[in-house]
């Protein structure tokens, strides 16, 4: 196995290391290869993205639906914990939606 410089940190790496371990530089010089490694990049992210965005739903839903459906009536605890949970859901939805659409506007 032979050693070659990072051309960004400079510290010993393999040179048949795609990445570098240290700074994660990309040492593929091939710029299809490059382009595809951003392109999976990218989808990793917005699917993270996107299911935080679904967790967010999720929790919203199943917070109105135990406070509406499941929770005694008046105010009990856990109809109040239900809701708070329903809110921090729908928080959390409309976060990731915005961070998804801040994204794609990044994207070229
Ligand atoms: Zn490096």
């Amino acid at each position: 196995m032979a050693l070659t410089h990072c051309p960004k940190c400079d510290k010993k790496i393999s040179d048949k290391a795609d990445q570098c371990p240290h700074c994660e530089h990309l040492m593929v010089a091939d710029p299809e290869k490059l382009e595809t490694q951003r392109r999976i990049n990218r989808i990793k992210k917005s699917s993270s993205l996107i299911t935080q965005s679904f967790l967010g739903l999720i929790l919203f839903i199943g917070g109105l639906a135990y406070s509406s459906w499941y929770a005694e009536d008046g105010m009990s605890n856990d109809k109040i914990a239900a809701q708070v949970i329903a809110g921090i859901g729908v928080f959390w939805y409309l976060v990731s939606r915005i961070r998804i659409l801040m994204f794609r506007r990044s994207g070229k």
